[in-house]
């Protein structure tokens, strides 16, 4: 049997990344020309998705052709300057061609002997993040797929922490019920990573929030003190920067005296907010955050890389090996180098094969320099803040309380008044100008834009207000008179 030409003819290749070249230009400087979503017909994504038949291929151009074609058309356009949606954002150029350079190199970042260069390039960020983050010294961590992976990884390592023998007896072996204590408004990857530790939700302990949805350090004091009188074991203390719907930023600082004073682990999600430390004047708000033992940050959100990319920061890199280590026959043996040891990467997490995912920030931060980042953490604030003050000028009212690039606002004419939120967002959303969503304050659905791509500009953020605006002139036309409860709220 001949053996198949995966690498195609220089001939076709060449042809493939000209066509390949040309809608991705045509897509990455034109993003603002498309609607940013559109509804999809089911039976037309799906015919699309079968018209490249595995049993009969088709020409390779085709079959591409098709592939660029179902993502232009049948997908909402988060790249989009008007996608003022959840945290994702448009992607920067340098880690776009990183994430091509790793797909053509493969390296197995497993484990150093196989891949030096990049294991160490992932080592060094891990370093350099960590400090910017305020650990000390020894920042042990890795490189995960997503905030989801990340909160696993913290997990594991608070069990191991708080219960030496979790590595070997598991959950069996822990003699107390073990809990970890969160916000009400903490993200639902906590709830999984429970459910995949084997603790089930009956373990995770939601504490209230204050009006300003950020955890009320009296009830959880309260709640640790009555739990471990009766008997319970409190292993995990996890603080939120930035919660996804309101944009809550935790008292951190609060949180990890009260996991000192216990001597619980003090884990931050920092998936989103945890950018704000790139910005000079507003970073007071994570103090707190490397007193405690671990942190999430994804690079995927705010930091404007490709998927899947996140890091997972940890205080005490003894605890990973213990936590991760495994040994195989078939894996290299010792790769202890030459200049201290190295701990692979495959015992020191829970991934074994591993892309190469930190060269997508290494590349961003090469071309740019951090000076970059704080220029876009800065640049998102400030539009943020020109969207509020827009708001506020023509009548809207402005429902949560925080400094990240998240505006939960209702009108005033319309306030308390859920459905409306709902319809215009839904109007909105059908039209394909811009992509918003609702979150509820106190029970009431509040319409919600956040800033998250570094090239929305101040001309988008009042294009929507003006919209918006449109819109509710003409369902005041169509509603009885209600008294205005004017403006409120505003940070
Ligand atoms: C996005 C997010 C997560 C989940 O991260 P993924 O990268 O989506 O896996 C966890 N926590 C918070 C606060 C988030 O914003």
């Amino acid at each position: 049997m001949d053996r198949p030409n995966f690498d195609l003819s220089e001939k076709e290749r060449m042809g493939l990344i000209r066509l390949l070249l040309a809608n991705l230009g045509q897509y990455y400087n034109g993003t603002d020309k498309l609607k940013v979503s559109r509804q999809a017909n089911r039976e037309e994504v799906r015919s699309l998705v079968l018209s490249n038949d595995f049993e009969n291929p088709l020409d390779f151009k085709h079959s591409l052709s098709n592939v660029l074609k179902g993502l232009t058309e049948y997908g909402l356009h988060t790249p989009h300057p008007r996608y003022f949606g959840l945290f994702n954002p448009r992607t920067s150029f340098a880690s776009i061609l990183a994430d091509v350079v790793t797909a053509v190199f493969n390296p197995q970042l497993a484990m150093w002997s196989h891949a030096p260069y990049a294991v160490e390039l992932e080592y060094q960020l891990v370093q350099q993040f960590g400090r910017k983050f305020g650990y000390s010294q020894d920042v042990g961590g890795t490189f995960c797929t997503g905030g989801a992976e990340a909160n696993l990884t913290a997990m594991v390592m608070a069990l191991n922490h708080a219960f030496p023998d979790y590595g070997k007896s598991g959950i069996q072996g822990i003699k107390q019920p073990p809990l970890l204590y969160c916000s009400r408004e903490t993200h639902h990857s906590i709830l999984k990573a429970a459910r995949v530790c084997g603790l089930g939700s009956n373990a995770i302990v939601p504490i209230d929030t204050d009006d300003r949805y950020r955890i009320d350090l009296e009830l959880l004091k309260s709640r640790l003190e009555s739990d471990i009188a009766s008997g319970m074991a409190p292993f995990m203390i996890i603080g939120t920067a930035g919660t996804t719907g309101y944009g809550a930023i935790d008292d951190l600082e609060g949180l990890s005296a009260i996991a000192g004073k216990f001597g619980i682990w003090f884990h931050v999600d920092a998936a989103f907010g945890g950018a704000l430390k790139f910005s000079a004047k507003q970073e007071k708000y994570l103090r707190g955050m490397n007193n405690g033992d671990s942190i999430t940050f994804d690079l995927h959100k705010w930091l404007s890389v490709p998927m899947g990319a996140s890091l997972f920061l940890t205080s005490r890199p003894e605890l990973q090996g213990r936590t991760f280590s495994a040994r195989t026959e078939y894996m290299p043996k010792d790769s202890k180098i030459a200049h201290g040891s190295f701990p692979d990467p495959y015992v020191n997490s829970i991934q074994w094969s591993r892309r190469f995912i930190g060269l997508k920030i290494y590349m961003a931060l090469s071309f740019h320099g951090w000076k970059a980042l704080e220029e876009q953490v800065d640049h998102h604030l400030e539009l943020a803040e020109h969207l509020r003050e827009r708001l506020l000028a023509t009548g809207w009212i402005i429902k949560n309380h925080t400094v990240l690039p998240i505006v939960l606002f209702s009108h005033s004419y319309f306030d308390e008044d859920g459905a409306f939120a709902r319809q215009l967002c839904d109007e909105i959303v059908h039209s394909g100008t811009f992509w918003i969503s609702v979150y509820p304050v106190q029970g009431v659905n509040a319409l919600r834009a956040c800033i998250t791509n570094y090239a929305s500009s101040k001309e988008d953020v009042e294009a929507l207000v003006k919209l918006m605006n449109i819109y509710v002139e003409k369902y005041m036309g169509n509603r009885p008179a209600k008294k205005s409860v004017g403006q409120q709220g505003s940070i």
